[in-house]
């Protein structure tokens, strides 16, 4: 097999001259600074984006709080009509949304159709299911009455206002939809920042929401660096950030969030996720789990897991034939449909993985497999199995974000939960098993937002994801969304 070739479509929008998605439209930036988009695959720059100015970002504010005024008084099914055509659209530009995706994060195209534009489209439809489901409560007081006074009270469930969007590259569409969606769902309207390394496609999506009939203001895009995000919060004209990105990077979010004015803040972050199997697994399950929770997207999702607790018994046995799987796997040109391990996202991270490889083998970890970046234009490394020597390496204690499987053996359950939980982080967590009394005995015990049994990864719109512990603060999906994007007014009459 060879790469697919692009479509013309998909040729014609990078070779662009992008500017920012504003009111509807265009509009070009007031900053002569740009940003590359570099191909991870090839190492080729492929398209340039605006670097937005001070001057944009107040432009994009304005707009955004007309678009506001506009949208919020926008019934419920009609907003719910707009985000099922967009969902439809995005479908039907199925491959050039892929191709775009694929060009400029390296992601595999078979992972970029499947994620990035049909589970895209499957959470936008969810979330159009709930714009007219919005609801309050009616509660009757027990205040006294003196003279045959009386009293009721409703709650309503207002939209919070103009939403700062902060994407990651991981899945630069999938998770602007989630976010997107949650926002125009509620009636809020959003401002997306894509990360700097892959704004491309989402100024795409926002030209098809246009088209689905968002009005101008609702759905703004501005590109540029992380400055951006923090002017964005900061701003006077915002009023809630949902930010999807590192640790370290929400923290700083959550600060400029609470200094600035009390923006409210949903903090959707990395983790050092923990997969378990108890020692009744079949190897060979267990081995195809491990790949499922470790090495989609080369590790880079926020809910893998990079942490990996086996029987001691078995340690050697399945390390040993995980090793032979991950040597099959075809490493190669994201746009080959016959890959299935494609390269990193971006040059930096290639580089932190190439640290990480030289501090496992200067703490002595075993490498079993892997543990190479691989020379070359492309950011690609290779897929690794280490065993760590202690429970303090820093393989089994910092996020990597990439396709390194770090083992260490436990002797009994007890223990195992100890190692689970011994994180500052708590995403997700899973445990892999035949005895299910046994599995959901040890979930409650298990300090993870999300804990999957006999699964990893896979993420529905219906059920509730975010971490606890240093991993996020609130909740997306599910109904818990609706409590991060509206406030609640009380409203108490005496009659
Ligand atoms: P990052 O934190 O470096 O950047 C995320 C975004 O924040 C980018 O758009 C960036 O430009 C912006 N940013 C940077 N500094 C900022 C600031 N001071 N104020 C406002 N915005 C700022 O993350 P990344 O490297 O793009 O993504 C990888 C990380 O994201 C990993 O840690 C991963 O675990 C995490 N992640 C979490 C989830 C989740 O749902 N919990 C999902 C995907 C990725």
């Amino acid at each position: 097999m060879s790469a697919i070739p692009l479509l013309p479509q998909v040729e014609a929008f990078l070779k662009r001259s992008h500017q920012l998605f504003i009111d509807g439209g265009y509009v070009p930036s007031t900053s002569s600074q740009t940003l590359d988009v570099i191909d991870p695959a090839t190492g080729v720059v492929i398209s340039r984006v605006a670097d937005a100015s001070q001057a944009d970002i107040d432009q994009a504010v304005a707009s955004a709080n007309r678009g506001f005024q506009v949208w919020s008084q926008t019934a419920p099914a009609a907003r719910a009509s707009v985000l099922l055509k967009l969902a439809d659209l995005l479908e039907r530009h199925r491959e050039e949304l892929a191709q775009i995706e694929t060009c400029q994060s390296g992601k595999i195209i078979q992972i970029s159709r499947m994620f990035e534009v049909d589970m895209a489209a499957s959470f936008l439809r969810y979330y159009a299911g709930w714009a007219t489901k919005i609801s309050g409560q009616t509660i009757t007081p027990s205040l006294p009455s003196f003279a045959g006074e009386r009293y009721t009270a409703f709650t309503l469930r207002e939209p919070v206002g103009v939403v700062v969007g902060i994407v990651p590259w991981n899945f630069a569409s999938m998770i602007a939809i989630w976010k997107l969606g949650s926002a125009l769902a509620t009636g809020c309207s959003i401002i997306i920042k894509p990360s700097e390394f892959t704004p491309l496609t989402i100024l795409r999506i926002a030209e098809l929401a246009v088209e689905a009939g968002l009005p101008a203001g609702a759905l703004n895009v501005l590109t540029g660096g992380g400055m951006v995000g923090k002017a964005l919060i900061e701003h006077p004209g915002t009023d809630k950030v949902s930010f999807t990105g590192s640790v370290p990077t929400g923290i700083a979010v959550g600060k400029s969030a609470m200094d600035a004015k009390l923006t409210r803040a949903t903090l959707e972050l990395g983790g050092k996720n923990s997969a378990a199997f108890l020692r009744d697994m079949d190897l060979d399950k267990a081995v195809n789990g491990v790949i499922e929770a470790g090495f989609l997207h080369s590790g880079q999702i926020c809910a893998a897991a990079e942490r990996f607790f086996v029987h001691r018994s078995q340690l050697e046995a399945m390390t040993e034939k995980l090793a032979e799987r991950l040597a099959t796997l075809k490493i190669g040109s994201p746009l080959d449909e016959a890959t299935q391990f494609g390269p990193l996202t971006n040059k930096q991270h290639q580089a932190k993985l190439g640290q990480f490889f030289a501090q496992a083998r200067a703490e002595n970890s075993t490498i079993v497999c892997g543990g190479k970046v691989i020379d070359g234009p492309g950011c690609y490394v290779e897929p690794t199995v280490i065993i760590a020597n202690s429970i303090n390496d820093t393989l089994l204690n910092e996020e990597t974000f990439g396709p390194v499987a770090t083992f260490f053996p436990y002797d009994d359950e007890e223990q195992l939960l100890q190692l689970m939980n011994n994180t500052p982080y708590g995403l997700s967590a899973s445990l892999w098993t035949n005895d299910l009394s046994k599995a959901l005995r040890m979930v409650p015990q298990i300090e993870a937002g999300t804990v999957w049994v006999n699964m990893h990864t896979l993420l529905d719109p219906a059920v509730p994801f975010g971490g606890v512990k240093a991993s996020g603060v609130g909740r997306e999906f599910g109904d818990a969304f609706i409590d991060d994007y509206t406030e609640l007014k009380s409203v108490m009459i005496r009659y």
